[in-house]
């Protein structure tokens, strides 16, 4: 089926008609401040289950429930530990999911059968309103296609959803660009399932100890979703770990009349005057911030997309390493 997807302001106007589609079961895209969300209903199975096959997500991958600042979290989730609601006093709303026993209250797709619930409140002034205006928890992965990389503007969206959905809310980039950290608060000290904004020694300094899972050998993911290919952009890409080496690579491309471009650090960009470069930046903010717009920048411009691993360490680098070399078809472990 295909329908007109039109990008509208967060107007009164706007998010009535959000509401709308969202009380009809449909899916809406929104902004937050990582990733645009593709949110539904999250006490509709029909609902719940469109996000995934718009999506073209694995049925064994569960979503986020997203809730506006006011909304009553005992409806959703069944008690908490103490740390837990130090965190949330600490940084939500904002950029951090957190993991808790579900009260099996949404539709028992969200959490692919899991009987734990993520919910994340967040921050941006877009996503509150778009989420007071509905006041359902809002069922909601990153706005793209299965596997390629996160949207941070509507136009993003787009690309990937037209004549898919009926409406984008459109609250600008995201400031963020990364998604959430997603948080395990069931256990006695809080552990990160995914790094993101909100850092480890964020998390401890509030919560006393914080621990970074890190799956076994052959052991099913406690986040399902850090098991699969993500953020790949849909061009060739190399990845290396220097100017020289990526000079290399960019020289063999063009001379097989392909169109190389590099993606990498400031420091390393300074070295490759002359050559097509998108620059990350040089802080930990700005790399998370650029990252997926550049690596959808990249794959609109050239044939070969070569990345080059940020030297950078510590802060939100982590976060945005793993993503880094994920799109690259890696697997980051520090
Ligand atoms: P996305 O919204 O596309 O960024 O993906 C949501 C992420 O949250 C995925 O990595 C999921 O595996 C993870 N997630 C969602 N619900 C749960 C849960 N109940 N337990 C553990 N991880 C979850
Ligand atoms: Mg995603």
């Amino acid at each position: 089926m295909t329908m007109e997807t039109q990008i509208v302001g967060c107007s009164k106007d706007g998010l009535s008609r959000a509401k709308k589609y969202i009380e009809e079961g449909e899916a809406v895209a929104f902004h937050t401040e990582t990733v645009y969300g593709l949110g539904a209903n999250a006490f509709s199975d029909e609902a719940v289950l469109k996000i995934f096959a718009l999506k073209g997500r694995p049925a064994d991958n569960p979503l986020i429930v997203h809730v506006h600042r006011d909304y009553e979290l005992s409806r959703l989730i069944d008690g908490e530990p103490s740390y837990a609601a130090a965190l949330r006093k600490a940084f939500l709303p904002g950029p951090l999911t957190m993991v808790y026993p579900s009260t099996g209250k949404v539709s028992k797709y969200v959490s692919c059968g899991l009987d734990t619930l993520a919910v994340r409140v967040p921050s941006s002034p877009a996503a509150q309103a778009f989420l007071r205006e509905v006041d359902l928890p809002v069922a909601a992965p990153s706005a793209n296609l299965s596997k390629h990389v996160s949207p941070v503007t509507a136009r993003h969206v787009f690309d990937d959803f037209n004549g898919k959905i009926s409406l984008i809310l459109d609250g600008g980039a995201c400031s963020g660009g990364i998604e959430s950290t997603v948080l395990d608060c069931t256990g006695k000290i809080p552990q990160i399932l995914r790094e993101g904004l909100v850092t480890r020694e964020m998390i401890a300094a509030v919560a006393g100890d914080c621990l970074v899972y890190k799956r076994k050998e052959g052991e099913k993911p406690k986040s399902p979703g850090m098991a699969y290919k993500h953020y790949a952009p849909r061009c060739k890409t190399a990845y290396c770990h220097s100017a020289a080496e990526a000079k290399a690579l960019y020289a063999k491309e063009s001379e097989q009349n392909g169109k190389p471009c590099i993606l990498c650090e400031s420091k390393a960009a300074a070295e490759l005057a002359g050559y097509d470069v998108l620059d990350l930046g040089g802080t930990g903010e700005a790399m998370a911030q650029r990252l997926y717009a550049l690596l959808r920048e990249g794959e609109r411009r050239c044939t070969l997309l070569i990345g080059i691993e940020p030297t950078l360490r510590g802060g939100v680098m982590q976060g945005v390493l793993n993503r880094f070399t994920r799109a690259f078809g890696g697997n980051y472990e520090a």
